[in-house]
């Protein structure tokens, strides 16, 4: 029988082994992954799992009765396409399909981590929010409302803040960008989010970098010293891909794997998916690295349907990814979503006051709607969404009024 071999154990691999199996893959499933723990999900890790309202978010797959091989605890360590073999501590593994679903690991605040081994530092603790086992670190740490600092205001950085807040705790977001979403928005959309930090009674200090951080807290680089008993960074994540250096898979310049509109890789036979991965997007013209849990629920049902597809027909042509991105965020007592990609668009439209508690944001291109950020109006999501996927033209005039639905021109 044949083998297909999942690296990575997070919700693109446990996806993928699942919908192989949904879509008729009879040979063997083994999913490697580096944590110890059940398969989880992370969305929650940031809000329920953080305030203890939640145990933790283990996914409910039953492994066995779908006969997919999990081991846990593996980390893999090289990759040898020539022999079909993947490297780990304990030895090496054949397969006949590979699928890399490492996701992505947090960027750690330049000198801020200690070294591993070393003696651990006096307070503040600096902390990142990614795995299972940052979350329960941080719990306590909200559990004694200790004063704050968060770098960043990202999603991450925003959603932490909101629980450090239901917690209690004194927070500072310190900012190196002039706004919040700097990556992520452009100035106008981002600039009214700005104010739900304060609404939410957390300080956000713009422009600011971090200098050092010591036992007195955090040194921002104009002098201000923050006196915090903990700092939490959410600066971004990258593709987790070091272990296919050597290996001959392709990388793009993010590091990301530089997978092609059917989520192949470089070396035959060898998928990527989820936040390691690229991939050329036809409907919006530009490669895109997508750090979501959307994509990595909707991306396995393409592997999985190329690998099956590929190897079972004779002619088989592929399924091509080419989503709309979609993803939502939930920060300061708000619902956010949004659906597209933004960077292309010509024409902004506006549904809403977004000083007030629910607006939302169309951009267009040449008259098309192409993406849709939407603040506690699911509807509109919905909607744009359907639209976007369409490629329909958007009734503008319509759209700025918010009490009709989104409508196409
Ligand atoms: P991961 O979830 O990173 O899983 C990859 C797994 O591979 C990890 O378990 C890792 O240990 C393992 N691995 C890595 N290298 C190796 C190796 N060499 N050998 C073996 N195993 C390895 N998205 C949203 O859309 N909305 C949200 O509200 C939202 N909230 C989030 C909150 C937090 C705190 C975080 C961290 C992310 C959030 N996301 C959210 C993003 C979403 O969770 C990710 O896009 C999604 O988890 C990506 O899944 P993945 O399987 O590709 O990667």
């Amino acid at each position: 029988g044949q083998r297909v071999v999942i690296v990575g154990a997070g919700m693109a691999g446990v996806q993928t082994a699942v919908a192989l199996r949904e879509q008729g893959w009879t040979g063997e499933i083994v999913l490697l992954g580096a944590e110890p723990h059940q398969p989880y999900d992370r969305p929650p890790l940031s809000k329920a799992v953080l305030l203890g309202k939640a145990e933790g978010s283990t996914l409910d797959v039953d492994f066995a009765g779908l006969g997919i091989g999990l081991r846990l605890g593996v980390q893999v360590t090289g990759l040898r396409p020539d022999k079909r073999l993947v490297e780990t501590a304990t030895g090496q593994l054949p397969y006949d399909v590979l699928v890399i679903a490492t996701g992505a690991e947090p960027i750690p605040l330049p000198g801020g981590e200690a070294e591993p081994g070393a003696e651990p530092r006096a307070e503040p603790r600096v902390h990142l929010l990614r795995t299972l086992d940052d979350a329960e670190r941080l719990r306590p740490v909200l559990a004694r409302q200790r004063e704050i600092a968060v770098v960043g205001a990202g999603w991450i950085g925003a959603e932490f803040a909101t629980a450090a807040r239901e917690a209690g705790c004194a927070v500072t977001v310190v900012e190196a960008a002039d706004r919040p979403l700097a990556g992520a928005l452009p100035a106008e959309v981002a600039a009214p989010m700005a104010a739900w930090y304060a609404d939410y009674g957390a300080r956000l200090v713009t422009g600011a970098r971090v200098a050092a951080v010591d036992e007195n807290g955090l040194l921002l680089g104009d002098g201000t010293r923050l006196r915090v008993g903990a700092v939490v960074v959410g600066i971004g994540a990258r593709p987790a891909t070091d272990w296919l250096a050597g290996s001959g898979v392709e990388l793009a310049g993010d590091r990301s794997v530089a997978a092609d509109d059917r989520l192949r890789t470089s070396a035959p036979d060898v998928y990527a998916v989820g936040d390691c991965a690229s991939f050329p997007s036809a409907r919006y013209g530009t490669r895109l690295l997508v750090h979501h849990w959307d994509n990595a629920l909707q991306g396995p049902r393409t592997v999985a349907a190329n690998v099956v597809g590929s190897r079972t027909a004779a002619h088989f042509p592929g399924v091509v990814y080419d989503p709309v991105p979609y993803f939502w965020s939930e920060q300061f007592g708000r619902f956010v979503q949004y659906a597209g990609h933004h960077s292309e668009a010509d024409e902004l439209v506006w549904r809403g006051d977004p000083a007030g508690a629910a607006w939302s944001v169309c951009w267009l291109r040449e008259g098309a709607l192409v993406a849709l950020l939407a603040v506690g109006r699911p509807r509109d999501l919905a909607q744009g969404r359907k639209l976007i996927e369409r490629g329909a033209w958007l009734d503008r005039t319509r759209a700025e009024d918010p009490s009709v639905p989104l409508k196409s021109a």
